[in-house]
């Protein structure tokens, strides 16, 4: 325990002096070392996303308006059916394991759409080896384009970086992924119509919605092809966006947040500390920078759809944009050339923006569900205990703690049973629970839920105790 607290304290300090690019290391450490998770990193493909984005580029067009069928090689029909071959061609590797199949839809006339649009998503599934885990992690990215007018249908809009970047990450993934056994299931998705309004994303996240289907965290992948702009170049820094406070919160749950805090801790921002936290793990020098906003000014992304839907959903873009490489018609003015071009990406920065998701979708995949019924014991103490009802599936849990100023966990204590007795005080800090498969993989942590006195229950006591 004492070396534990030295190893805290010597990042604690090391950080302390490291540059401001450089975030310090954290103990928030969620395995112990896959070499599943470094085999899953290195199986990715730099060159695979780089040939992928060309074979995007040169469908001409992937605007929503464009051909529907895909007539000529050309437009976002084209493109769908290319994904969906490239779905297949892995399902066949895979003796037919991954599901592949269109999510077709109509968007109607009104709300900026200036005629009624069929679209369709395409989506690879990859089914949990656990009948009993209904748990779904999902990547997406869209496969759809734009010129400057959003509405022309016929002018080049090659979409390199936004988003046959994101979309090159979910069929890398997939390729990489549908080799792998897991005990929950992984949904690839490339979504159409985001640029005129989230559509595709929307269609998916409200049919999971409306079948109830479980989705545990959704990664959204949306310029994330690293522009190469100089000066401004994407080389070690990929952002994941995270919602604070959900939607869908009653007044009695607001009034608690504003009271006790928790705005930094909804099931989103879990999951961008997650992917974060295998980053710094096992990519050495790339980093993924938690930004705790929803999404950028002025712009919005898929992840939004599925949040608006009440699921967990992140998303990851390049840590620098350039607004000339983006929604612009392919023209030079002035010496200053416009156009979302192949030739501004960087394939080895996108390669490492597959690996985040990649990891991401195999340690979450691996790790048994998170811990429920989290409840602090319902008394005043200056240390904290916290019990919790056993995950099916866990070896043991790890309660996580952090200063409740701190963005990332700073601290970890290993426990078997259900019940942790912590010198800290649960008024100093964010404390948090995840369950450990066997394998070493963490779940997802699970905050505790908040319990005040006169509705206190009391807390169950089950065996084993904190170490
Ligand atoms: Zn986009």
């Amino acid at each position: 325990m004492r070396k534990q607290l030295l190893l805290v304290l010597t990042l604690v300090l090391t950080g302390a002096i490291a540059s401001a690019a450089t975030p310090p290391p954290h103990p928030y450490r969620l395995d112990r070392g896959s070499g599943e998770l470094r085999a899953i990193a290195r199986a990715i493909s730099a060159a695979r996303i780089h040939a992928d984005i060309l074979q995007l580029v040169s469908f001409g067009t992937r605007s929503s308006f464009s051909s529907y069928r895909g007539r000529n090689g050309r437009g976002v029909g084209a493109a769908r059916k290319w994904i969906a071959a490239q779905f297949r061609r892995d399902a066949a590797a895979d003796a037919g394991r991954l599901q592949v199949r269109l999510l077709r839809f109509t968007v109607p006339r009104g709300r900026g759409m200036p005629r009624a649009t069929r679209m369709a998503d395409v989506e690879a599934f990859l089914p949990g080896t656990d009948p009993r885990d209904h748990r779904i992690f999902v990547v997406g990215g869209h496969y759809d384009s734009r010129a400057t007018d959003l509405y022309n249908g016929t002018i080049g809009a090659p979409g390199a970086n936004d988003d046959g970047s994101g979309t090159a990450v979910v069929l890398e993934c997939a390729r990489v992924l549908s080799r792998y056994r897991f005990p929950a299931s992984i949904a690839f998705i490339a979504f159409e119509g985001e640029e005129e309004g989230l559509f595709g994303s929307r269609y998916a996240a409200q049919t999971a919605r409306a079948h109830g289907l479980d989705i545990a965290a959704m990664l959204d992948n949306d310029i994330v092809g690293g522009d190469n702009t100089p000066g401004r170049a994407n080389h070690d820094r990929l952002r994941v966006f995270s919602q604070g406070v959900p939607g869908r919160l009653t007044p009695r749950q607001l009034r608690l947040l504003a009271w006790l805090g928790g705005t930094n801790d909804s099931p989103s921002r879990e999951v961008a500390r997650y992917a974060a936290a295998l980053a710094t793990g096992y990519l050495p020098g790339f980093h993924v920078v938690l930004e705790f906003r929803q999404d950028r000014y002025l712009r919005g992304g898929d992840q939004m759809s599925y949040n608006a839907a009440g699921y967990p959903a992140v998303r990851f873009s390049d840590y620098y944009e350039n607004y000339h490489h983006q929604h612009q018609t392919v023209r030079r003015v002035h010496g200053v050339q416009y156009g979302d071009l192949a030739r501004y990406t960087t394939p080895a920065y996108n390669a490492n923006a597959a690996r985040v998701n990649a990891m991401t979708l195999a340690a979450l995949a691996s790790a048994p569900p998170p811990p429920t019924a989290v409840h602090y014991a319902p008394k005043l103490e200056s240390g904290t205990t916290l019990s919790w009802r056993a995950s099916p599936g866990a070896a043991s849990y790890r309660v996580w703690l952090r200063p409740t100023a701190a963005p990332q966990w700073t601290e970890a204590v290993t426990v078997h049973g259900t019940e942790a007795h912590l010198r800290q005080s649960k008024d100093n800090y964010f404390i948090a629970v995840s369950a450990v498969g066997a394998n070493g993989m963490a779940s997802l942590p699970a905050l505790p839920t908040l319990v005040f006195r006169r509705r206190a229950r009391k807390p169950q006591h089950a065996a084993g105790g904190s170490r």
